[in-house]
């Protein structure tokens, strides 16, 4: 029986609502599920943390408008999921 997977969530989609989540496309449900992932999964809130330090990073970029600061993150962001997705 997977702890993960009873709570509605598996790791991927929490990653996926997860960044759903920075640009508010997370419904309420969606939000609440993946709070509750993200309180017993170590690892994808490692992972949402990264997120919101990123986003914060763009944020910052964009308002001196370096895009490549912004492409940079971006790619991070990707490589950082990928080894997440891996990882298990
Ligand atoms: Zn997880």
């Amino acid at each position: 029986m997977n702890l993960k997977s009873l709570l509605g969530l598996n790791c991927d989609e929490a990653a996926t609502a997860c960044s759903k989540a920075q640009y508010k496309e997370t419904s309420l449900r969606e939000k609440l599920k993946l709070r509750l992932h993200l309180f017993f999964c170590k690892p994808c809130k490692e992972y949402s943390k990264k997120n919101q330090k990123l986003s914060l990073l763009i944020k910052k970029a964009k308002i001196q408008t370096c895009s490549e600061v912004e492409k940079e993150a971006y790619r991070q962001r990707m490589n950082n999921a990928g080894s997440h997705a891996s990882k298990r």
